[in-house]
Order: structure tokens, then sequence, then C-alpha cells
């Protein structure tokens, strides 16, 4: 990594090298606390980029987006030494809220199956 860019980035808690990402996404649906997002941009191939939204709820030590990506580099965290108290976003609020509501949505499902039987 060259010093100037981790020199740019030295105060942020996380920080991705789009020149190494491959914007495929997997880092945003892992990340529990919604700090992560996808971003419309005309100059990627895929017409989107991860983007940093909420750098400060990223409690670092969890590093779940740094193991699902399969890019070794491309997600860079900084040292975090003290704790750091999870909020989620509002993205991460209302991914959770529809994930509730499909989990409750297929036990309806399951239940009206089983009653017509
Ligand atoms: S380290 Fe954890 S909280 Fe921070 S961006 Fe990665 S997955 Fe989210
Ligand atoms: S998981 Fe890695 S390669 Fe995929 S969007 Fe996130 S940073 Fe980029």
């Amino acid at each position: 990594m060259s010093e100037e860019k981790k020199d740019t980035h030295k105060n942020d808690p996380i920080w991705i090298d789009t020149m190494k990402c491959k914007s495929c996404g997997d880092c945003v649906f892992a990340c529990p606390y919604g700090v992560l997002v996808m971003k419309k941009n005309p100059k990627s191939l895929d017409g989107e980029t991860v983007f940093v939204l909420h750098p400060d709820y990223c409690i670092g030590a969890c590093k779940m987006c740094v193991r699902v990506c399969p890019e070794p580099c491309a997600i860079h965290l900084k040292e975090i030494t003290e704790f750091v108290f999870p909020k989620k976003s509002d993205v991460a609020l209302a991914r959770e809220k529809e994930k509730e509501e499909t989990r409750l949505r297929s036990i309806e499902l399951r239940r009206g199956e089983g009653e017509g039987e």
C-alpha cells in the first residue's frame, strides 16, 4: 500500500481500495451495522461501487466485511484499540426488518400449508 494512501485514510476506521475492489457487494451484506452501501458509479464497469456510508458505525473488531471479501487487501480497517459500542444504521435496520418480515411470511405460509392437509 502506498504511504500516500495510508496517510489520506489515517483517520478513517475503514476504507476501500477501489483499484482492488471488484464491486461484488458481499461486504455490504456481511456488515451487521450497515456501514457500507453500493452506490451508482458510471465510471465503474459494473455501474456501482462500494461506498463507506457510516464510517462511525464500524466497530472494527468484527471484520465480517474482510472475511467475505474475495479480494485480498481491498478493505482496510484501522486498528481500533478502544471498544466501540455497536450502533446500527438505517440501512442495517431496514435490512433486518425485511429479513424478519420474510421469516414471518414463510412461517405463515408453512402454517397455511399445514392447515390445508
Ligand atoms: S469491520 Fe465489521 S462493522 Fe466494520 S465495516 Fe466491517 S463488517 Fe462492518
Ligand atoms: S467484498 Fe471486497 S470486492 Fe466485494 S465489494 Fe466489498 S470490497 Fe469490493
